[in-house]
């Protein structure tokens, strides 16, 4: 069916129809299941916050905030912003709420909508919608597993095939320090040859142009933060690796990673799909040890991902989704109609779903309604069923029909058997 009405939904947003969103459900209430699982405690937040927020803590240099963000002034001319990103706002809840004790771990999880202007392709979106994980006060390398191993948790219960692990360290302030100045001396040279966002980066997060897919190849032999860990940095990621093993996670180490935010140390990862072409992250995430702290925390370690259920829906399989209710009501007159609306009301009580029709057309129609909507069982009532006091009960799927006093509970023990 086609309208005439101009109004379509904007560029890079999606509209979620009844049945895509059985499938939508099914991932999150697997996610919710299995975070409840880890213990992991749900918060939300809002869809804006402060502009600030994202330009401290995601970073002032990162593509995010420089290039992606949505942001607006309100009237008092405060800019505020639509946020790209879950971390920032749950740090900001973690702070202005009190949630830091020493000694005691915070472990949340969402499921958000996050805004970004990037350029529409498949699979990317300008509003875009993930699920995440944050542990905060561990700088445990069991806590980075516990997180990647959540994840696998979820996508296995989906059956999503193909995820893979990349991981690497990006070690902490101590050992980068030695690493930038080796690598700001091996970019020096070449720093013309590059992309402008790396001549940029080269000031501001020379790091992030190891990340560059344009320059790729003109800085083969760059050196990579894993050569400059210090111990304690190389011993976490050593234990991130074994535990990893541990569990049977296979993962690459993929040494030129460092994720596009400011605020990751040591730990980082993701997962990509090669199903997915050019746009092949599922999701990914790292350790923020320092981040806390620098938004104004006491000093507490903390860890997390995102997913993107978007990409996540492109890998999900195909299941049959079909519309679907447990009982559709058909009558033959006004006084049944009544009658059967009042079963239907107790039926939805005792938790089946039921529908009829509101609009007195005929029978005819009415079953055509009960077979385009799955009906599982009909419930039949006319002058003659209601002079017996009792109604027809079918079967959809075998065909059988019975007879069955016009009683709820008796229908309940009917519908359940
Ligand atoms: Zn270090
Ligand atoms: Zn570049």
């Amino acid at each position: 069916m086609s309208s005439k009405s101009n109004f379509k939904n904007v560029k890079g947003t999606r509209d979620i129809l009844p049945l895509e969103s059985i499938r939508w459900q099914r991932v999150e209430n697997v996610v919710r299941k299995k975070m409840e699982q880890y213990n992991f405690q749900e918060i939300r937040f809002p869809t804006f916050e402060y502009t600030d927020l994202f330009r401290k803590s995601t970073g002032e240099s990162t593509d995010i905030v420089r290039k992606e963000m949505f942001t607006f002034a309100d009237m008092g001319g405060r800019s505020l912003a639509l946020k790209p990103e879950g971390t920032p706002s749950v740090v900001r809840m973690f702070l202005q709420y009190g949630f830091f004790t020493k000694g005691i771990l915070q472990k949340f999880y969402y499921i958000e909508r996050m805004f970004r202007q990037e350029r529409p392709q498949k699979g990317r979106y300008r509003e875009f919608r993930q699920f995440g994980a944050e542990v905060i006060g561990s700088s445990s390398a069991e806590t980075d597993v516990e997180l990647v191993k959540s994840a696998f948790d979820i996508f296995n219960e989906l059956d999503i095939k193909g995820v893979e692990l990349n991981i690497n360290s990006i070690g902490c302030p101590k050992c980068r320090k030695n690493f930038i100045k080796e690598l700001k001396g091996f970019l020096k040279g070449k720093l013309v040859s590059l992309c402008e966002d790396c001549r940029r980066r080269y000031d501001e997060n020379p790091m992030r142009i190891l990340d560059c897919k344009e320059d790729k190849g003109k800085i083969k032999g760059a050196p990579v933060p894993s050569d400059f860990l210090c111990d304690d940095c190389r011993a976490h990621f050593e234990e991130f690796e074994n535990r990893l093993d541990f569990f049977n996670i296979k993962f690459n180490i993929e040494n030129r990673l460092v994720r596009g935010l400011d605020y990751y140390t040591k730990t980082v990862f993701e997962f990509v799909n090669a199903n997915l072409g050019s746009q092949n992250e599922v999701g990914g995430g790292g350790r923020y040890d320092e981040l806390i702290k620098f938004m104004g925390g006491e000093d507490t370690p903390a860890s997390g991902y995102a997913v993107g259920i978007d990409r996540l829906m492109l890998l999900l399989p195909e299941k049959e989704e079909k519309l679907g209710v447990d009982v559709y009501l058909v009558t033959f007159d006004e006084e049944s109609d009544l009658e059967g609306g009042k079963i239907l009301a107790s039926l939805r009580q005792e938790g089946f779903s039921c529908d009829k029709d509101p609009m007195k057309r005929s029978v005819k129609a009415q079953f055509r309604e009960a077979d385009r909507q799955n009906a599982k069982w009909v419930i039949i009532i006319g002058e003659n069923e209601r002079k017996r006091g009792i109604v027809q009960l079918k079967n959809m799927n075998k065909g059988e029909q019975k007879e069955i006093p016009m009683e709820a509970d008796k229908i309940v023990k009917e519908l359940k058997c």
